[in-house]
């Protein structure tokens, strides 16, 4: 949604709700909260603290958590707000894993909106976006044929997208980056919502892809992975 002049598709609505009534007594499968700069999206370099939840169906081939695919601690919702607030930022970012695999996620959410928090919610798009809060920024994938679960996208989902939300392809070859440009013409989606384009740390060169966005007027925003640029795959960052 870079062009500020495009007309903007409304909403649609969800046929499911977000929870009524969140429980800060729900627990959830925790694998880490931390405090670092946001690396991506359009908030990248705003202090954020992080709330990786555990497990995700999904196996990216570029996939750099697959420490969260097991193990996690059990935290209440509570917990997690008190471990949250300590960092003093308003940012916070939900992630995984896949978060919305654990269905508690949407109790979560919530309460962190109660409480004033800025959130959003980084998604494999694999699971329902609809029921979640209204509030909450979205910061969906559509996974790229070079990630092997592309047909794991669910895309039910572009339909509940707002202008708020964000789209990312992640992009390891020149064939995703054409699959994205179909996917962007085929849905409108550069109508829809901000548009990401993010090259595969060491796979693609970032350089020619921005040259491949300049000579095709994508309207998409190219991104480059602040935190690894930092500090490499170290977790916690
Ligand atoms: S969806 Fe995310 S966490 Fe899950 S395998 Fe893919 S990159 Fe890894």
């Amino acid at each position: 949604m870079d062009n500020p002049i495009a007309p903007l598709i409304p909403e649609q609505e969800s046929s499911q709700q977000s929870p009524d009534t969140a429980s800060p007594e729900a627990v959830l499968k925790i694998t880490e909260v931390f405090y670092s700069l946001q690396g991506e999206g359009l908030t990248a370099g705003l202090p954020t603290a992080f709330v990786r939840l555990t497990g995700c169906p999904l196996r990216c081939s570029y996939c750099d958590t697959a420490y969260a695919f097991s193990g996690g601690k059990p935290l209440t919702v509570a917990q997690i707000i008190a471990q949250v607030s300590d960092f003093k930022t308003p940012h916070v970012t939900v992630t995984g894993g896949e978060p919305l695999a654990q269905p508690d996620c949407l109790q979560l959410l919530k309460v962190l909106c109660d409480q004033g928090f800025q959130v959003s919610l980084e998604t494999s798009g694999e699971r329902d976006i609809a029921p979640v809060d209204p509030r909450v920024i979205r910061v969906m994938d559509l996974k790229t044929p070079s990630s092997g679960e592309s047909q794991r996208n669910r895309l039910e989902n572009i339909m509940h997208l707002s202008s708020a939300d964000q789209v990312k392809f992640v992009i390891g070859a020149r064939e995703d980056y054409l699959w994205a440009l179909k996917m962007i013409d085929e849905h409108s989606l550069d109508q829809r919502c901000h548009l990401l384009f993010s090259p595969v740390f060491g796979q693609i060169d970032p350089a020619e892809m921005a040259a491949w966005m300049l000579t095709d007027h994508v309207t998409a925003r190219l991104q480059l992975q602040l935190h690894k640029s930092l500090w490499g795959d170290e977790p916690g960052r």
